[in-house]
């Protein structure tokens, strides 16, 4: 056990809240390091989860493990991201109402591995029956699908994640899992028709080429030879040896069976896969076997080759009442096929999900309750950081926002409505930084929007971007942000391409033409002919926008990931690039809050219900207010002064332990 000393001393503290020198930033990397070397990668902060990943196997997953965890006390055990699902799940039932796990950290911190984890313990744990097996099985499978078409091997990851994602698992009052939902965001779809050195599109594509069958492979003209394929070697790593895409083939095919996507929705499926990959060798050079692969092209997608080609090739322009094809230069017709493969692709993960979802819905419309399970990105510093980048730090900023709202902000004024003395811990309220993101008509985005409605260059905007006081000084087409997690500065360059989705008109009407259903599946989007909803920022703002709504009304919890070196090694721990996430992720301010808080609170009247029957003066009835009864039966059992504090009308206890021991006092 943790318990003696030379045990502390050598694996540290397993609650940094319990940390002596809980300011000190040292202290704080101290534990986390001695546990790290312990292979203990997992520590709390009150009930905040910090993981830190051991690019190695523990075997602490186990269903062995698991029922370990299952329905005990969240304290009493060694910190694990079990305890935490089993706690959020615990809460849930008892107190009916709906949670989140918010799960953030950089790319490679373990994430997704963590969200996984939390799926496959409610999978294992909750009660089922046959009819809900097929609902866990299908929750279960939907990993390996979206991760088929959204993931991709980064420098950072080999099996990075290339969209946010949210999931609801929804639950029966009787525990059991019923339904769920998946929302996606930014899928990183310049991928699909460039990669940089090292990197790798999609899964799928070599899953595909590597593991589909010698008919399909025919049916769909392709080779079994990744190298064939322009979009699959640009990163020059189209093999990689810690992944297996022969394996992971099988692995999709048996969980799109299971999801009960049709025969004909998976042949379309791989047929627009395919299309993608035979576009990608299309040249313009206007030799045969440029077009021949477009022909290839066209036939999966069931479009007539001419019009594709036609398509590719020329602008239609309006002169007066007549219409006139103006051909491309190759540089355009190149712009406009990996345009449309980028489409195709993007429009085909988003029908993806709507499928699983379709199979996730719980039928039965009885009262149900949520956990969430956020997986995204952490805050991310290049040293050229663009539009991605900005993106995704203004998502961290929303999140930092609704932490500060659900937490900081509520947490202390609930101190002040109870009278209870404590020291304001001070925070910096990033809300000025969101406005200045996402207010209208003066925020970034509107400038942007505007910008690009009015073909300017966003470039002349820049004094309008933000008038902070910078430091360094900043390059023409540079605009610097100061987000809680510090300061980035952003480029415009190629802000306003990567926000418009607008595809060339003609090339839109050629997706018109598409026999293969998921591309003619109806989009809402398309019918707002607003521009506004074509330019990703936009579209960015108000699906975040929607999920700060979903997550308002939930109750949070955390997991922060770590990623402890950049070389994917397990043993190594790196102190300055852990420092720096340690920052990024506010947990020093995290731990701050928590320490001068208090782990419980319960109204009096509760609290004496509960535990009345453990004190002779309150047992069976107190004839006194609430309040006294509670004094007297604390007093009974013995709370020293400095573990609780008595509010307005509740009573506050620093540590679950105090709590837990009291729980425990029934047995004896
Ligand atoms: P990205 O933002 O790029 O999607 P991520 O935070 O989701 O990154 P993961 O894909 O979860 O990162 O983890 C990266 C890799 O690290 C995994 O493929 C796995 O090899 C290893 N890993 C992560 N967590 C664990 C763990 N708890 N135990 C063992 N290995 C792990
Ligand atoms: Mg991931």
């Amino acid at each position: 056990m943790e318990g003696s000393l030379t045990a502390r001393d050598r694996v540290g503290i397993q609650d940094f809240v319990l940390l002596d020198a809980y300011t000190s930033e040292t202290a704080f990397m101290d534990n986390l390091r001695k546990r790290f070397n312990e292979n203990l990668i997992y520590t709390y902060i009150g009930t905040l989860l910090v993981s830190v990943n051991p690019y190695k196997e523990l075997g602490i997953y186990t269903k062995k493990q698991m029922d370990i965890y299952m329905g005990v006390n969240f304290f009493e055990l060694p910190p694990h991201i079990f305890a935490l699902a089993d706690n959020v799940y615990r809460t849930m039932i008892s107190e009916t109402n709906n949670h989140f796990i918010l799960i953030s950290g950089e790319s490679g911190a373990g994430k997704t591995e963590a969200s996984k984890k939390v799926l496959q313990f409610y999978a294992v744990c909750c009660p089922s029956t046959r009819l809900l097996d097929n609902v866990r099985d299908r929750l279960l499978l939907s990993n390996p699908v979206l991760e088929a078409f959204g993931n991709a091997k980064t420098l950072k990851n080999d099996n990075s994640s290339q969209f946010g994602k949210y999931m609801d698992i929804q639950f029966d009052h009787q525990g059991a899992a019923v339904g769920g939902h998946i929302l996606s965001y930014l899928l990183e779809k310049s991928r699909v028709v460039h990669q940089n050195h090292g990197e790798r599109n999609f899964h799928i594509f070599y899953q595909l080429v590597e593991g589909g069958e010698d008919e399909l492979l025919r049916w769909l003209g392709l080779e079994r030879n990744c190298q064939k394929y322009r979009y699959l070697i640009q990163g020059e790593c189209a093999k990689v040896s810690s992944i297996n895409d022969k394996s992971d083939w099988k692995t999709v095919q048996k969980a799109l069976t299971i999801i009960e996507f049709s025969e004909k929705d998976i042949e379309h499926l791989f047929a627009i896969i395919a299309s993608v990959l035979h576009l990608g060798n299309v040249h313009f050079e206007a030799s045969a076997h440029g077009y021949a692969t477009l022909n290839s092209s066209a036939e999966l997608l069931g479009i007539p080759s001419n019009i594709l080609q036609e398509g590719l090739t020329h602008r239609k322009i309006e002169a007066k009442a007549e219409e006139v094809l103006s051909p491309f230069t190759a540089e355009h017709a190149k712009y406009a096929r990996d345009a449309l493969a980028k489409a195709i692709y993007g429009r085909t993960f988003t029908w993806l999900v709507n499928k699983i979802n379709e199979s996730l819905v719980n039928k039965d419309s009885t009262r149900k309750t949520v956990i969430g399970l956020l997986d995204i990105y952490g805050f991310e510093v290049f040293d050229v950081n663009s539009f991605e980048q900005f993106c995704i730090n203004f998502c961290n900023e929303k999140l930092q926002q609704l932490f500060i709202q659900l937490t900081l902000k509520s947490e202390q004024e609930e101190y002040e409505m109870e009278g209870i003395e404590w020291e304001p811990v001070p925070y910096f309220n990033n809300k000025i930084i969101c406005d200045l993101v996402e207010e209208k008509h003066r925020g970034i985005i509107s400038i942007l929007v505007h910008v690009i409605k009015s073909h300017l260059l966003f470039l002349n905007f820049r004094h309008k971007l933000a008038d902070q006081k910078t430091r360094k000084t900043l390059e023409r087409g540079d605009f610097r942000l100061l987000h809680y997690a510090g300061e980035v500065t952003y480029s415009v360059v190629g802000f306003i391409d990567k926000n418009n989705d607008l595809l060339y008109r003609n090339i839109k009407e050629v997706r018109g033409f598409a026999t293969v259903c998921i591309l003619s599946w109806p989009d809402i989007t398309e019918k707002i002919i607003d521009i506004n909803s074509k330019i990703v920022a936009t579209q960015f703002k108000s699906s975040l926008a929607g999920l700060t709504e979903i997550l308002m009304t939930k109750d949070p919890w955390y997991v922060r990931c770590l990623k402890p070196n950049h070389c994917k090694q397990p043993d190594r721990f790196d102190d300055v690039m852990v420092r720096h996430q340690v920052k990024y992720l506010g947990l020093m301010e995290h731990l701050r809050v928590r320490r001068a808080g208090f782990a419980y609170r319960r109204r009096y009247e509760i609290f004496l219900k509960r535990y009345k029957a453990l004190c002779p003066d309150t047992w069976p009835h107190w004839k006194g207010t609430p309040a006294e009864g509670v004094q007297r039966l604390i007093k009974h059992l013995g709370y020293k002064p400095d573990e609780y504090k008595m509010g307005r009308t509740k009573i506050f206890i620093r540590h679950p332990r105090t709590l837990f021991a009291t729980e425990d006092a029934f047995e004896i």
